[in-house]
């Protein structure tokens, strides 16, 4: 393992952008501990991982029990002596008009997308304010800078982590804090919005101009990769013919 090399915690391992991020920085000498509620998902992410001179550990995340993830974060602290990374991915879009009135749903926008994000971050802030360092990736949207129609609570929920995440980097001199925001990627995420209309034009937008959970990854590497006193802040990453 080289000297550079990190351990990086990874909330929403088991698809889509969360995964990818832990193959590439795996594939860049890094340990990842990859969490997600799909346990068999994410053991085969580790195993396919360490099968290639990788180095990860599979632990059963739901990021919106602030005790469980304070768990999952003082196992791998436990297991690896420090945590020099959360990224702070997992999230959920079952898009609805207002009128539909599907309130279970936005409060699973806010409970996954909002409330995770703070638990991850109470989870780690305690061991990285002791270690005098960390890094705190979260994974915001272009929706946290723009609203459309049916996507009025997932916005919500992107503009409030893009807020949260430079209040955290206002306060802190020894926390490295970055917003990664993705347009059109193509993952699993459309899969849960009820309506078969939203979900089939999204999934076919998608289809033709979305950009790989790939090319996500490798903007979370490249923040990782800054020397300790660069502090990169917000990235866009956004399919170029998206509007
Ligand atoms: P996926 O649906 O492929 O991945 C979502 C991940 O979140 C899964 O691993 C899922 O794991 C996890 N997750 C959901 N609920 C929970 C929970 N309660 N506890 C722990 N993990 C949970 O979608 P993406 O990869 O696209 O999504 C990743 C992030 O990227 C999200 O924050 C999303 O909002 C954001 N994003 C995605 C865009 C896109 O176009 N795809 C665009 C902009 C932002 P499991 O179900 O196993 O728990």
């Amino acid at each position: 393992m080289s000297n550079t090399s990190k351990i990086i915690l990874i909330s929403g391992a088991s698809s889509g952008i969360g995964e990818a991020t832990a193959r590439h920085l795996a594939k860049q000498g890094h340990t990842v501990v990859v969490g997600a509620r799909r346990v068999e998902r994410i053991e085969i992410v580790a195993r396919e991982i360490m099968a290639e001179g990788g180095s990860a550990l599979a632990i059963r995340l739901d990021v919106t029990d602030r005790w469980n993830f304070a768990t999952f974060a003082q196992e791998a602290h436990r297991q690896f002596g420090r945590i020099d990374v959360l990224v702070n991915n997992a999230g959920v879009m079952p898009l609805s008009a207002f009128a539909d009135l599907q309130i279970d749903e936005w409060n699973l926008m806010i409970d996954v997308n909002l409330r995770g994000v703070l638990n991850g971050v109470a989870a780690v802030l305690p061991i990285m304010t002791a270690q005098q360092r960390g890094h705190v990736v979260n994974i915001g949207s272009v929706a946290g800078y723009n609203v459309n129609p049916t996507a009025g609570v997932y916005c919500a929920t992107k503009f409030a982590v893009r807020a949260l995440s430079e209040g955290l980097r206002m306060e802190s001199k020894d926390l490295r804090v970055t917003l990664v925001s993705p347009g059109l990627t193509r993952t699993e995420l459309s899969d849960a919005i009820r309506s078969p209309e939203t979900r089939g034009m999204l999934q076919g937008l998608t289809d033709s101009i979305g950009i790989p959970a790939g090319a996500i990854a490798e903007a979370i590497g490249f923040a990782i990769s800054q020397p300790a006193d660069v502090d990169v802040n917000e990235l866009i990453v956004r399919p170029t013919v998206q509007g």
